[in-house]
């Protein structure tokens, strides 16, 4: 369902009637294409206090050109080194003068430092940064995002920082990402980070599913088309494009991750839990078979295979966990006790199962959280819940697709090895649990 109230206001009539009306306004984001690759513009590298990181290389890296015309596509502020209240003036300072010259669609990413649980005066300074990315984020318009990195090392933040200073990130605004300094490994080729690498994503016949195969085939992984059998025809479709194979399967059978395990004897290197359902209605009304499937599909069968994978040793070293949970599992959503419930499980699977894959097995675990993105789901909704869905968030629009695969491509590259632990939205900074 296409966003008309989008392409609306970039017409001068709709200019002139939204601002009149006081309407959200909303810019049309500049994606990741090929042949628009990074952003249009160049970075702007301030730093606030003292800092130990040397994030200069890394950035060097991402693909922008320095600043030159005043008009930054991107501004990097290093405040890792702020350890008490005064140093945060540090960050007025930098950010005041220039944000009102980042360029559309352009990025605020401030670097900050883990808050110590020693020193009081230094937590205190760094989890104001988080509200001050927050707050930044819903004011900053324009398409622009702000983001937090908290990271101890630059280096092993450097897929984070290219995948926040690119067209891919468009959709990701407010976040706090955490990077630890876990040893990673750059890829020979950053333009196809998977190559020789085999990716299986459930519920991919459609839907974000499908965008997410399409993007983890783009950066060179051979791709597994899961989806329920009722739908092998869409999947073998999906699979023939992108050059990998279908596997019809529904994620609640017995020895579902059996069956997965045995149609790869070769192991897998990432694997994209997506497939997901909806079964809506408020408590009161919802009987224990609108209950269950969702827990199920969405939650049990989640912890099922990845049991399974891991317990069998398909997931090779230095493999990839992402799991899809939902701003409805941060929020809640009235309507979506079952949904929410299962989609707060993936969080706490991914919070408790991160460090102990890592140590056992070299894995990373995460999770994105989608807020609403233009599907056929969400085209089924009803008009004016539709819209208020769409428009409530920082860049007063839904996101696409494409959002949440980019985002699961860049938690799934071989250099995020320092990324685990992580749920991080892609919601345009919705309003709900933000
Ligand atoms: P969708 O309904 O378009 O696609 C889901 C796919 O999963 C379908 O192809 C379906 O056949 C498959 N599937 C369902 N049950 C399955 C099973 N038992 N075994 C194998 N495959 C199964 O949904 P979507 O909008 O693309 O959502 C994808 C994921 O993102 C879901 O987990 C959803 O909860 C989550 N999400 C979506 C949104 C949104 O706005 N669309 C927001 C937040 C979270």
């Amino acid at each position: 369902m296409a966003d008309r109230y989008l392409s609306f206001t970039g017409t001068a009539p709709g200019r002139f009637l939204t601002r009149r009306l006081g309407l959200p306004r909303p810019t049309a984001l500049k994606r990741f294409s090929p042949e628009r690759p990074v952003l249009d513009g160049g970075l702007l590298h301030l730093t606030a206090g003292p800092s130990a990181l040397d994030p200069a290389p890394v950035l060097a890296r991402a693909g922008l050109g320095e600043d030159t015309t005043g008009r930054p596509a991107a501004v990097v502020l290093d405040a890792s080194g702020i350890r008490d209240v005064a140093g945060l003036a540090g960050v007025h300072a930098a950010l005041h003068p220039v944000v009102r010259s980042v360029a559309d669609s352009g990025r605020v990413v401030l670097l900050g430092a883990p808050p110590d649980a020693a020193d009081h005066h230094q937590a205190a300074a760094q989890q104001a940064l988080e509200g001050f990315t927050r707050s930044l984020g819903k004011e900053i318009g324009r398409g622009r995002t702000v983001n937090l990195v908290r990271l101890t090392d630059a280096a092993a933040a450097e897929s984070t920082l290219r995948f926040l200073l690119s067209p891919r990130s468009a959709y990701v605004s407010g976040q706090v990402i955490e990077v630890g300094d876990h040893e990673t490994a750059a890829p020979g080729d950053w333009n196809r980070p998977l190559a020789g690498r085999t990716a299986l994503v459930t519920g991919a016949a459609r839907g974000i599913g499908e965008a997410v195969a399409e993007t983890l085939a783009r950066d060179g992984a051979t791709v597994v088309v899961l989806d329920v059998p009722q739908a092998e025809h869409d999947a073998r479709r999906v699979a023939e494009r992108l050059g990998g194979t279908a596997l019809p399967l529904d994620i609640t059978s017995a020895g579902a991750g059996a069956r997965i395990a045995e149609a790869l004897p070769d192991g897998l290197d990432v694997l994209v839990h997506n497939a997901g359902i909806t079964r809506d209605r408020r408590l009161v009304n919802m009987p224990a078979d609108r209950w269950s499937p969702v827990l199920d599909v969405n939650l049990a069968s989640v912890l099922r295979t990845t049991d399974a994978l891991l317990a069998a040793g398909a997931l090779k070293r230095g493999g990839r966990i992402v799991a899809t949970a939902s701003i409805a599992g941060i929020a809640g959503n009235a309507g979506q006790t079952n949904y929410a419930a299962s989609k707060a499980g993936i969080i706490g699977l991914v919070r408790s199962l991160a460090p102990r894959a890592l140590d056992g097995h070299g894995v990373t675990v995460n999770a994105v959280a989608p807020g609403f993105i233009e599907t056929r789901m969400t085209a089924a909704v009803p008009l004016l819940i539709r819209e208020a869905g769409r428009r409530m968030n920082s860049l007063a629009q839904g996101g696409l697709p494409a959002d949440v695969a980019e985002t699961i491509a860049w938690l799934a590259h071989p250099a995020s090895g320092a990324v685990n632990g992580q749920v991080v939205r892609v919601c345009g900074q919705s309003l709900l649990g933000a």
